[in-house]
């Protein structure tokens, strides 16, 4: 039976990474995010050729809940089922507190956090009738501990480590597992644009901030790879990882553990 997945935010990134690795291993996948028409097209029909599973696209915007309810049920009716959701799609903003812009707060939360509780509401109710499912938040090392001016952020992150572990025991004993993956810093175009606005808050060049803020956090001095994220989300979906459930994971390259 070939296993059908819901990859949010999946046009760029850590969520096309993922995408990548799921469809090499021959999942349905429904990518999401915004981009470019043509290039999401073709980004749908090279990961269509990664393997023997189908690629759908769906353009639902995180911040409206009825479109999120749409992608679900939109994927339910092609593919007969949602087995697995990966709730990645995510934004950043970088300020102090009381200068950060209310919008982007709102929006925030309504990408990074709340979008995965609309996305599971919508696609819980099958997976417990299927006695099958497997819920991915991508989290952040910014789940478990916090930087200063990333206010919106931190929290929406934290948030999403609290909702793992309550439908993770929501859902425990309905064969549905619940895990958050806390990546610490990963090179994509979200982090490039964080460079420039932290330089900017904090006054310092791009430079210093990759070498002294990021990967000062980060022992191994190493960004952390899509490939890497692909690979461990791929193995929470497998039969082995039945028993991991309401787990914050970071892949942090040592980041939390100081
Ligand atoms: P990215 O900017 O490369 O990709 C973000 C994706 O989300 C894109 O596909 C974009 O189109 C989509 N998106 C943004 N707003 C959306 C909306 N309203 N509706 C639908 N899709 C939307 O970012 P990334 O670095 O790949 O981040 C992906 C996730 O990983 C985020 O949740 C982020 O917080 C998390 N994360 C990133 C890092 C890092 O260092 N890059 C570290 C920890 C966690």
């Amino acid at each position: 039976m070939t296993r059908t997945a819901i990859i949010t935010g999946s046009t760029s990134g850590i969520g096309l990474g993922i995408a990548e690795a799921f469809a090499a291993e021959g999942y349905n996948i429904m990518i999401n995010g915004f981009g470019d028409a043509d290039e999401i097209e073709e980004t749908r029909a090279r990961l269509e050729e990664m393997g023997e599973g189908e690629v759908g696209y769906h353009g639902a915007d995180m911040t409206k809940p009825g479109e999120i309810e749409h992608l679900v049920k939109q994927t339910e009716a092609r593919f007969g089922a949602v087995d697995i959701v990966v709730n990645n799609a995510g934004i950043q903003f970088v300020g102090p507190v009381e200068e950060f812009p209310v919008e982007k707060w709102d929006a925030i939360i309504a990408i990074n956090m709340s979008s995965a509780f609309h996305t599971i509401r919508a696609a819980l109710p099958g997976m417990k009738e299927r006695g099958f499912g497997r819920i991915i938040n991508i989290a952040s090392a910014h789940g478990l501990v916090a930087s200063p001016f990333k206010s919106a952020y931190v929290t929406a992150k934290h948030g999403i480590v609290g909702l793992t572990k309550t439908v993770a025991l929501e859902a425990a004993e309905h064969g549905v597992t619940v895990n958050a993956v806390c990546p610490g810093y990963v090179l994509t175009p979200l982090v490039e644009g964080q460079v420039a606005d932290t330089a900017k808050a904090r006054g310092i060049t791009e430079e210093e901030v990759k070498n002294d803020v990021m990967l000062k956090a980060q022992p191994t001095k190493e960004f952390v790879t899509v490939e890497q994220l692909g690979a461990l989300c791929v193995f929470l979906t497998t039969e082995a990882a039945a028993s991991m459930t309401g787990t914050a994971l970071p892949v942090d390259g040592g980041w939390v553990a100081q």
